[in-house]
C-alpha cells in the first residue's frame, strides 16, 4: 500500500507526505509495544500452565520478540522491556506515541530518564512529560532529556543516587569489531577504579618516553594494558587462533578469499597473511583451520561422541562450521554446543546434531513449546529449523564452505605466489567430520625451505 503512494504530487504534498509516514512510524511502534506486552502476559500464563516456576517465567518473550523483529536477542529483550514500561507504566508517553506526537527514540529517553524511579513517581513524572502534547513536541531531543533528568531527581534523588550504586553490578568487559581489523576492549567500571586503571597506564607510558621510549603514549597504553592482562611479555606475542577459513595454498599465494577470526569476523586474507608471516618465529606457531566439502574419502573419520558433551575437536568443529550463534539475526559469539535433537530424546552429539549457541539463546531454547529439527539446506549447507510456542519457524543455515583446492592443503604455492620465504606446514591433521564437511587443523611455524 505505502509504496504505491502516489508518486505525482507536488512537493508540499511530499512533504505531507513524510509527516504522515513519520506518524504511522510512531503509531506502528506504540501497537507494537502494546502487542509486546499481551504476548509476554499470555507466554507467562501458558508457562505457569506447564508449571515453570515463577522465578523463570517470561524466559524467551524478549526472543520471540526479536525474531519476530528480525533483531537480535538482547536487542529484542530492550524492545521489551521499553514496551512494558510503556504499556503498563507510562500511559501518557504511550498516547504520545500512538498519537504520532512523539517518535519511538523520544520515548525511549523517557523511559530511560524514569527507570529509577518507583513506580508511583514514575506515573507523576510520566503525567508532567507527557501529560501536555503540545510542549513536548516543541523540545528537541537534548531540552527533553535534561527537562527529563531534572524532573527525575526532583521527584526522588535518594534513588538517583541508588541507581548510580546499582550501576555499579554491571560492571563488564565487551568487545566489538572496530573498522580495519581493529577491536573495541570496553570496560565498563566504577569510576573511581577507571580513573585509577587509566592513571597507571598514563604514568607507565610518560615513565618509558621520559626513558627514550618511541612510541606513541598511546601506543605504549594500549600495548601495556595488552602485556598485563595476558601476561606476555610483549603485547604482539599474544598466541592467536586464526579460526580460518583459509587453505594452505590461498595463504602462500595472492589469493584473496578473506579469512575468519573467531570472536572478530572477516579479515582480508592479505592481511591474514602477512600476520601468519610475522608469527614464524614464535614458539607457538600459527593454527590455521578450514572446512573443506566433501574431502578425498581417505581424510574422513566419521566422530561419533557417545558423551553428552561434545569432546573439543568436535566442539572446534561445530565453531568453525557456524561461526557465530546460529540463531537468526542474533551474531553473538558460540558459548555452547547444543544438542538440536536433544540429548534425552536420543539425539547424537555429532557435528550433524550439533549448533552453536549464544548463553541466551541456549537459555531461551529450553523454555517450554521451543523446538528444533536438522533440515535439508541450500548447497549442503547446515540447516536448523527452531519452532517457536507460538508456532512460527525460522531457518538457519551455517555459512557456505569453500571447495577444497584441487591439490592437497600442502601443495606448493602456484607460481603467481610471492616472492617471500615460502611457509611450509609442519603438522596437519584432518579432523573431526561428517561425510560432507571437514576440519583440516595446519600448524605454520618456522619451517622455512633450506633452499
Ligand atoms: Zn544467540
Amino acid at each position: 500500500m505505502l509504496a504505491e503512494m502516489a508518486p505525482d504530487v507536488d512537493d508540499a504534498e511530499r512533504v505531507d507526505q513524510i509527516r504522515v509516514l513519520e506518524e504511522l512510524k510512531a503509531a506502528a511502534a506504540a501497537a507494537q509495544a502494546r502487542a509486546s506486552v499481551d504476548l509476554d502476559v499470555s507466554q507467562r500464563h501458558a508457562q505457569a500452565a506447564a508449571g515453570v516456576p515463577a522465578a523463570r517465567r517470561g524466559i524467551g518473550v524478549g526472543a520471540q520478540v526479536a525474531l519476530a523483529r528480525r533483531e537480535s536477542p538482547h536487542t529484542g529483550g530492550r524492545h521489551l522491556g521499553l514496551a512494558k514500561a510503556l504499556v503498563l507504566e507510562m500511559p501518557h508517553t504511550h498516547a504520545a506515541l500512538t498519537s504520532g506526537a512523539i517518535s519511538e527514540w523520544r520515548a525511549t529517553l523517557l523511559v530511560r530518564e524514569s527507570a529509577c524511579l518507583t513506580r508511583a513517581d514514575r506515573a507523576t513524572f510520566d503525567e508532567q512529560m507527557a501529560g501536555d502534547v503540545a510542549t513536548l513536541t516543541a523540545l528537541g531531543d537534548r531540552h527533553l532529556v535534561a527537562q527529563a533528568k531534572k524532573l527525575a531527581y526532583a521527584l526522588d534523588p535518594a534513588q538517583v543516587v541508588a541507581r548510580a550504586r546499582r550501576a555499579e553490578t554491571e560492571r563488564t568487559v565487551t568487545v566489538r569489531p572496530a573498522p580495519d581489523t581493529m577491536t573495541y576492549l570496553t570496560a565498563l567500571l566504577p569510576v573511581a577504579q577507571g580513573v585509577a586503571a587509566y592513571a597507571a597506564l598514563t604514568r607507565d607510558a610518560d615513565t618509558r618516553r621520559s626513558q627514550g621510549e618511541s612510541r606513541t603514549r598511546g601506543q605504549v597504553m594500549a600495548d601495556t594494558l595488552v602485556e598485563r592482562l595476558t601476561g606476555q611479555a610483549a603485547a604482539e606475542k599474544v598466541p592467536l587462533e586464526v579460526g580460518l577459513i583459509m587453505t594452505g595454498p590461498s595463504l602462500l599465494a595472492d589469493d584473496d578469499e578473506p579469512a575468519h577470526v573467531p570472536g572478530y569476523g572477516p579479515v582480508p586474507a592479505g592481511w591474514a597473511r602477512d600476520l601468519v608471516r610475522g608469527r614464524l618465529d614464535d614458539d607457538a606457531g600459527v593454527w590455521v583451520r578450514r572446512l573443506f566439502h566433501a574431502p578425498g574419502a581417505g581424510e574422513l573419520t566419521q566422530l561419533d561422541s557417545r558423551a553428552r558433551l561434545a569432546p573439543a575437536g568436535l566442539a572446534r568443529f561445530v565453531t568453525a562450521r557456524d561461526r557465530t550463534c546460529r540463531t537468526p539475526w542474533c551474531d553473538a559469539p558460540i558459548r555452547h554446543q547444543d544438542h538440536i535433537t536433544p540429548w534425552a530424546d536420543g539425539g547424537a552429539t555429532t557435528a550433524d546434531n550439533l549448533q552453536g549457541l549464544c548463553e541466551a539463546c541456549n537459555h531461551s531454547k529450553q523454555a517450554p513449546g521451543w523446538q528444533s529439527e536438522r533440515r535439508a539446506g541450500p548447497d549442503r549447507r547446515h540447516t536448523v529449523a527452531t519452532r517457536t510456542p507460538t508456532g512460527h519457524e525460522y531457518l538457519s543455515h551455517a555459512p557456505p564452505l569453500v571447495d577444497p583446492p584441487p591439490a592437497a592443503a600442502a601443495a606448493p604455492p602456484p607460481s603467481s605466489a610471492p616472492p617471500t620465504a615460502p611457509l611450509r606446514p609442519i603438522e596437519v591433521y584432518p579432523a573431526v567430520v561428517n561425510c560432507a564437511e571437514t576440519l583440516v587443523e595446519t600448524r605454520f611455524a618456522a619451517a622455512l625451505a633450506a633452499a
